[in-house]
């Protein structure tokens, strides 16, 4: 861990998604493991959605949800700690981007803090547009939720095309 554990709690929002090796249970079981973080208590998880690939188009459906979550975690050490649970899931960076993969937490939001560094941004850079991300956080969060620097999120939800996304059903 490379930083310190904050003394107050902030309400992270944190994105999951996979297209290999049963993309479902991969979002399910990664669900769980955040529900054990360390100094974090799982407030949420929206329901599970497939969609359609960003970036190279010949690679399988993504499965995409994302889960609230109060934590003492700085960004960083969230960081690592999905990036931990991302490893042993048997994520592989073969340095493609946007390419399939086993399983991808991105932290979206961080409170209403805004960073910008080697490594981590917050909020994460591509979720204003990207419906299989909002769509999502909307299950999970208030419609009034300030994304810093873009505005609510009711109003970017509106403003993206809702194209590419199913909800599965449960069971
Ligand atoms: P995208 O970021 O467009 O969703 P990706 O998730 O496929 O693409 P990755 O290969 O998973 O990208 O991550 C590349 C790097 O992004 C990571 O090594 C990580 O350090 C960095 N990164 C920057 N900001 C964030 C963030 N908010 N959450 C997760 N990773 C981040
Ligand atoms: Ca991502
Ligand atoms: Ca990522």
């Amino acid at each position: 861990m490379t930083d310190a554990v904050r003394a107050t709690p902030v309400v992270a929002y944190v994105g999951l998604g996979s297209n290999l090796s049963d993309p479902a249970a991969q979002v399910r079981q990664a669900m769980a493991e955040l529900n054990g973080l360390p100094e974090s208590e799982l407030l949420a998880r929206s329901p599970l959605y497939r969609t359609a690939p960003v970036g190279p188009a010949d690679q399988p459906d993504y499965v995409n949800a994302v889960v609230s979550l109060k934590t003492r975690l700085s960004p960083r050490g969230l960081l690592e700690a999905l990036q931990a649970i991302e490893r042993a899931h048997g994520r592989q960076r073969d340095g493609t981007r946007w390419g399939p993969r086993t399983l991808d937490l991105d932290i979206l939001l961080y409170g209403d803090e805004r960073l910008s560094e080697p490594g981590l941004q917050i909020p994460h850079p591509e979720m204003g547009g990207r419906a299989f991300v909002l769509v999502p956080l909307a299950d999970v969060a208030p419609s009034g939720l300030r994304v810093p620097g873009l505005g609510t999120l009711a109003d970017l939800i509106e403003r993206c095309p809702r194209e590419g996304i199913a909800p599965i059903p449960v069971g």
